[in-house]
């Protein structure tokens, strides 16, 4: 997609922190890290909003979901649960959509956030 800025970060047009790449995502720092591990998942296909996602699109959703733990995990942020059943660390992960969902980049993007209590 022409202007897309997230469609220009993986063409390689504009730099990103990148921290993941496969055929199908792409994973960045957020440049404005509203956490002390904030960083975004996008497909590398353009679909404006998850309000755009199609059925053929569930296993791409499925691939990006699936990845925020494991990246979370290799940046500091895994939940873990012992044996005695306490729970520790772990992350947030959001989906912005539409002005009311406050979405600024219309590329879909899952934030995952982590580092600290949110
Ligand atoms: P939103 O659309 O509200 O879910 O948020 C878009 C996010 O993209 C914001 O957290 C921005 O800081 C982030 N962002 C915008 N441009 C870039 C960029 N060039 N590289 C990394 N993150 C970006
Ligand atoms: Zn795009």
């Amino acid at each position: 997609m022409d202007n897309c800025i997230f469609c220009k970060i993986v063409a390689k047009q504009i730099p990103a922190s990148v921290l993941y790449e496969d055929d199908d995502l792409l994973a960045f720092k957020d440049i404005n890290p509203a956490a002390p591990v904030h960083f975004l998942i996008i497909p590398k296909k353009h679909l404006a909003s998850l309000a755009d996602a199609k059925p053929e699109d569930a296993v791409l959703l499925g691939k990006m979901l699936e990845l925020a733990p494991k990246l979370a995990a290799e940046h500091g942020c895994a939940y873990v649960e012992d044996a005695d059943g306490n729970k520790s660390g772990g992350f947030k992960t959001v989906v912005n959509t539409g002005p009311n969902g406050g979405q600024v980049v219309y590329h879909l993007h899952m934030h995952v956030l982590g580092g600290a209590k949110l």
